[in-house]
């Protein structure tokens, strides 16, 4: 696995798709999903430029933020548990997968606590799948005042994850839902929001036609995931193993 190939090739495809729709490719912000890779990627990853990376575990997150330079920006991706808001806050710089006003309200509190403000996407369930998570459109309109409303709480924009399929332009749709629900937040809060998280390894050119401003992509980048675990479970100390 190269990451610098992967890199560059990833940004070419970014840069055209951005010119296939006249964007200017600055635009649109390459998050690098890292999770089930060791900081060791992470580490060659930051060698060839990368410098935004995701995690969908806290504990596997915070273990391996602690593993790698201090300069990197990480946002969490995963659907969190109100037990991990405390640790989510502390460790990332955005969480871009806030579901539901409760947990708004506890990553709220703990923000408080930790003096600062926390930037957040809201995560809309578009296609309406029951295996996600995420507002229903119409929960998220009818919620976003009152989510605006929380001190600690900076609402940067919103994010999806399209249904799975082999072929990127059944994603379309929703992408295309995801920034017309854009729009209306934008009328609802008076300010444009600034960012559409959309697009992974097989739909983000899509996603980028239909307005992408973060794209997150995973195994075109790094290759496949390992399931990774500390080998300190195992007794083994503070660094990561591939479960084989
Ligand atoms: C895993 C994951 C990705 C990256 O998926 P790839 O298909 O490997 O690019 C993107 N977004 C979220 C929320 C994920 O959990």
């Amino acid at each position: 696995m190269d990451f610098a190939a992967n890199l560059s090739a990833i940004q070419q495809r970014i840069a055209a798709a951005c010119a296939r729709a006249g964007r200017d490719p600055a635009s649109v912000t390459l998050l690098a999903v890292s999770k089930g890779q060791p900081p060791e990627a992470v580490r060659a990853a930051a060698e060839a430029g990368q410098t935004l990376f995701g995690e969908n575990k806290v504990q596997e997150g915070k273990i391996k933020i602690s593993l790698c330079p201090g300069r990197l920006h990480w946002h969490f991706i995963g659907h969190l548990q109100s037990n991990k808001c405390r640790d989510a806050v502390r460790c990332f710089s955005m969480i871009e997968s806030v579901d539901s006003l409760a947990l708004t309200e506890e990553i709220n509190k703990w923000a408080g606590q930790s003096a600062k403000s926390m930037p957040v996407l809201l995560e809309v369930n578009v296609a309406g799948e029951a295996t996600k998570f995420g507002f229903t459109p119409d929960r998220l309109l009818a919620e976003l005042e009152q989510i605006n409303a929380f001190p600690k709480i900076e609402i940067h924009g919103l994010m999806t994850i399209a249904p799975w399929s082999p072929e990127p332009e059944r994603a379309r749709a929703v992408f295309r839902r995801l920034r017309e629900l854009k729009e209306s937040c934008d009328e609802i809060l008076g300010a444009p929001l600034l960012q559409l998280s959309m697009g992974m390894s097989g739909d983000f050119e899509v996603a980028i036609e239909e307005g992408a401003t973060l794209v997150r992509v995973g195994t075109a980048l790094f290759g496949a995931r390992q399931k990774v675990k500390r080998a300190e479970e195992e007794g083994g100390g503070d660094t990561f193993v591939a479960e084989g």
